[in-house]
This record gives C-alpha cells, structure tokens and sequence, in this order.
C-alpha cells in the first residue's frame, strides 16, 4: 500500500490542457482526495500502475484476494496475460467479487489485457478464458500481428493537449465497439483508448511511460463521476 501526499487540488478531466502544471509526472497538481485504489496483482504490471498513481494523493492497495477489494474506491486491471490473470481469478475466487463490484458500479481502468479481461467478447482467446463483459467491445488478443508484437506511437486523445505516446505489447486490437462505447483515441482508425461511463480501458500500456496525465484522468472520474461526465 502506498500512501501519497494529502494536497486535495481535485480538478475535473475538463481542467486538463497546456495551463495545467500538472500534466506531466512530477507536475505540482495533485488530485485524488485520499480515495483508495485496488490494483489487480494476480500477474503483469501492476507495479508500474501503483507508480504512476503514487503521483497523486491516492492509496493504491494490491489486490491478490477478495478480502483485498474491501473498501477499495476503484479498480486497476493491468497488461500481462489475459489467459493467466483469467486462471488466476477464479482460483484465487476473485472472479465473481469483482463481478459483483463493476455491476455495482465500480470504476474501472484496464490496460491491454486488462482490456480483455473488461470485454464483452474476446477473439482469439483461449476456450476456458473469461471476461467481465463490462466493457461493450469485441477485443482480439495479438490483434496486431506477430510481426507487430510490440510498437510505440503518439496518440492525439481526446481531453489532451499533447499527445500521449502510446506502448503497444502484443496489444488487443478492439474490432467493434457498442453504442455506450465513447472512443477517446484512434490508432490507425482502430479505437484503442475507449470509455464507457465508470470503465476505461487502453489497448497499450500508459503505466510503462512517465506520463501519468491518463491515471489523473481515471482519478478525477473517480473522484467527480458527476462532473466528469453527467450521465453517470
Ligand atoms: N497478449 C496479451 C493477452 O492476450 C496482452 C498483452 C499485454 O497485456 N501486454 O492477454
């Protein structure tokens, strides 16, 4: 667990843009008023999340048993391996916890397999793998080839200023999305950052750069659902 600083400076998504000092990692704006953030940590990259939510005023707790999502405010799913981390909640009986959580509304951030795991549909998966089906898109695992296993881009995303540059790892390409669905940024025409009132989820992986603009994102949703977006 990782206690941060205790300045509130909570601002929403709609504040962000070239006069926010805090965009960047290491930039003086704190947002994130103490609420308490699960981080998935059955397997992958969790660690880098937990890093870049310890820029803001946040506790980030790992989150390995069911006992762990007690009191959590939020919920981080990471890259790593969609079939593996799939095993892994149901042995470790998280699976229908966290269920139970995102239909009661739990904000959510999953980053390339943790898009997966956030899905309506998986593609290519493995026969036994299971999915939240939170998420109203149809994501194919490796959907970028082989050849492309891994690749880096700039993203423009919406809300943004500057780009975000984007660290694709045998990333899911997302094939459909439903009408909830609100696509926030575009590779090469295919949604790869997309919304869906309390669940974000990222085809790449904006933990593994310094970046940490789109983890503020997630916290101010997480701290103003009403003023980030209405309808929530
Ligand atoms: N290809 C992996 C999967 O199917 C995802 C890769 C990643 O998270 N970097 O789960």
């Amino acid at each position: 667990m990782v206690e941060t600083g205790s300045e509130p400076g909570r601002r929403p998504i709609a504040s962000f843009g070239a006069e926010d000092p805090g965009r960047h990692a290491g930039g003086a704006s704190r947002s994130g008023g103490g609420i308490k953030i699960g981080v998935l940590a059955l397997q992958g990259a969790f660690r880098a999340h937990a890093s870049r939510l310890a820029e803001f005023d946040v506790v980030t707790r790992e989150v390995r048993r069911p006992d762990d999502l007690r009191h959590v405010d939020a919920l981080v799913m990471p890259g790593g391996e969609s079939t593996t981390m799939s095993n892994l909640l149901t042995s470790s009986g998280l699976f229908d916890e966290v269920k139970a959580r995102l239909s009661d509304g739990l904000p959510v951030l999953g980053t390339c397999a943790g898009l997966i795991l956030l899905a309506a549909e998986v593609l290519d998966g493995r026969p036994d793998q299971r999915s939240f089906g939170v998420l109203d898109v149809t994501a194919r695992r490796n959907g970028y080839g082989r050849q492309l296993d891994s690749f880096e881009t700039d993203l423009e995303v919406a809300n943004l200023d500057e780009p975000f540059h984007g660290v694709f790892i045998r990333a899911p390409r997302v094939v459909a999305v439903g009408p909830a669905v609100e696509v926030l940024a575009e590779h090469d025409g295919d949604p790869v950052l997309v919304r869906q009132g309390r669940v974000i989820a990222a085809a790449f992986h904006p933990e593994l750069t310094p970046d940490a603009r789109l983890h503020r994102q997630f916290v101010d949703l997480v701290c103003h659902p009403d003023i980030w977006h209405p309808d929530l």
